[in-house]
């Protein structure tokens, strides 16, 4: 008979099981959602995959408990954790047998293996030791089409004068009684026991169950895929999620494994239903940046979490931190945090170029920004915050992941949008009352690190304009008067 597993709230989906029929503990705990202010969205999301997945198995015991170690009365074994402090904390119980990781394509020796004595820790590299070593995307030993890439194809603007992308939206889910039983449950927590929560309620937008999951799945390799490629860095005012999969929830509660996304788009490429570019560029997300961040989570050494090159000391505005849309008039800035405060998702783009871009131009601190993102995004994780926040958005860990901070003015979001038409703004102006925030922004973070970025190449071009810039002195004691201001 094989032990019961005890599976955490983010290893939900059957992969996770060594056979189907495996007893299985769930555990519940409220002191979760007393330590920190999470998303009112990601926590009845979680409740609900986890309330979801007690009624799906046959031997399902489902602890409700103020803490894990109260419901943990027998012996279980488990995966591997996905944040040290849970790791930690399992390997602290006599009880508890701890197997190697799930739910992620590549294994974590392998990643090491290939990691050790290279001297950077670059994503393309991984990701083509991944696709060979997995057989993924592969013509025998060249890579399906003959190319590693097509960065180049899947870096389009939206198309011209189009205010949404014509790809049908992901089937809306149907909330059911165990969605109503949270509901209130979390409405009990908040106004009687005084547990907070960010952000807007609203019907669930996102899988709570396999069933649900594989629907999306399904619905996304045949109607979005196809359209998945060209415009996937673009953003448009009316349409928040363009061709993107929201898939990311899903697979990290253990909904989806992540090899069989990559698997179901591979077969739309050889069945002629989706081109190659597109199909390209979402197994890099999944298979290349997914398992990249995962590894580099466990890779660098713990205090990677609160490494902080730019020295940025600044806490995150209230307006910022309490999803204040309403506060902005920056028509990107305050359309994404809109987008947070009502879904807790935006894409990629929103979170790197608008949001982490504002937070590094205005020097905030990386450990409050990669802590605000993991309470605000229903697909949000320590081991997804690491290598995404600290290392790539704020470029706190000096270069070790990306070799240049991402940091863009308002033309990189003019070229990306359709945003600055209607802003009170103008990205081509960075003095003066219609100063675009983020050019402005941008100048003045080139001028506060001009040194520290002196030595990187990438950076020698921005760093020669910021020198013939005449208008300097006004610009950057413009910022300074702009302080934490909502912009
Ligand atoms: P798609 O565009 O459809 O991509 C497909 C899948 O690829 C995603 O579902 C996701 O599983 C995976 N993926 C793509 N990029 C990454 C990446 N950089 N890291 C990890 N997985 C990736 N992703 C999270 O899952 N959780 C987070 O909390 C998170 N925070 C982020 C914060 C910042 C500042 C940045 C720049 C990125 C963050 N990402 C995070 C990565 C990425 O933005 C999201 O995975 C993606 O936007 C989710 O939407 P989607 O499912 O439609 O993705
Ligand atoms: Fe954003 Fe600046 Fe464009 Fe306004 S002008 S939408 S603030 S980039």
């Amino acid at each position: 008979r094989v032990e019961r597993r005890w599976l955490f709230a983010d290893q939900l989906g059957p992969h996770f099981l060594d056979a189907p029929d495996q007893p299985v503990l769930l555990v519940e705990s409220k002191a979760v959602f007393r330590r920190r202010v999470f998303h009112r969205q990601k926590a009845h999301l979680v409740l609900s995959a986890l309330r979801h997945r007690e009624a799906a198995g046959d031997d399902v015991r489902l602890v409700r408990s103020e803490t894990y170690a109260e419901a943990l009365t027998e012996p279980v074994s488990v995966c591997h954790p996905t944040s040290r402090a849970a790791r930690a904390f399992v390997q602290r119980l006599d009880t508890v047998e701890m197997r190697p990781p799930r739910g992620f394509v590549t294994a974590p020796g392998d990643f090491v293996a290939w990691a050790d004595g290279r001297k950077h820790l670059r994503l393309e590299d991984f990701y083509r030791f991944a696709r060979r070593q997995h057989d993924v995307l592969m013509d025998g030993d060249e890579p399906a089409g003959g190319h590693w890439n097509y960065d180049a194809e899947n870096r389009e603007p939206p198309p011209r004068g189009a205010r949404t992308l014509d790809v049908p939206p992901p089937p809306p889910i149907r909330e059911d009684a165990i969605d109503d039983e949270v509901r209130a449950d979390l409405d009990r927590w908040q106004h009687d026991e005084g547990i907070e929560f960010v952000g807007n309620d609203g019907p669930r937008l996102f899988p709570a169950t396999r069933t649900e999951a594989l629907a999306r799945l399904r619905h996304f390799v045949e109607h979005r895929l196809p359209a998945f490629g060209p415009h996937e860095d673009a953003m448009l005012a009316n349409d928040p999620l363009m061709a993107h999969s929201l898939l990311s929830a899903a697979i990290n509660l253990g909904l989806l494994d992540p090899r069989e996304v990559v698997d179901r788009a591979e077969q739309a490429y050889r069945s002629g239903a989706a081109p190659l570019a597109g199909v390209e560029g979402f197994t890099r997300q999944i298979l290349g940046w997914r398992d990249f961040v995962w590894h580099l989570y466990w890779y660098f050494e713990p205090r990677y979490r609160t490494a902080n090159a730019l020295d940025a000391r600044r806490a995150l505005p209230a307006w910022f931190a309490s999803l204040d849309a309403d506060a902005v008039e920056a028509r990107c800035l305050s359309d994404v945090l809109a987008g947070v405060r009502d879904r807790g998702w935006v894409h990629h783009i929103p979170r790197l170029m608008v949001l982490g871009n504002y937070a590094m131009q205005r020097g905030w601190r990386p450990g409050a920004v990669a802590d605000w993102f993991h309470r605000c995004f229903v697909d949000g994780y320590e081991w997804v915050m690491t290598a995404n926040v600290i290392g790539m958005s704020q470029f706190a860990d000096g270069g070790r992941m990306s070799t240049k901070p991402y940091a863009a003015g308002g033309a990189y979001i003019n070229r990306m949008s359709d945003y600055c038409g209607g802003c009170r703004y103008d990205p081509k102006h960075r003095t003066g009352d219609d100063a675009c925030p983020y050019t402005a922004g941008y100048w003045s973070f080139l001028a506060r690190h001009e040194d520290t970025l002196e030595g990187n190449h990438r950076m020698r071009r921005p760093l020669r304009g910021l020198r013939r810039l005449d208008d300097l002195d006004a610009l950057v004691e413009q910022e300074e008067a702009r302080g934490s201001r909502a912009p």
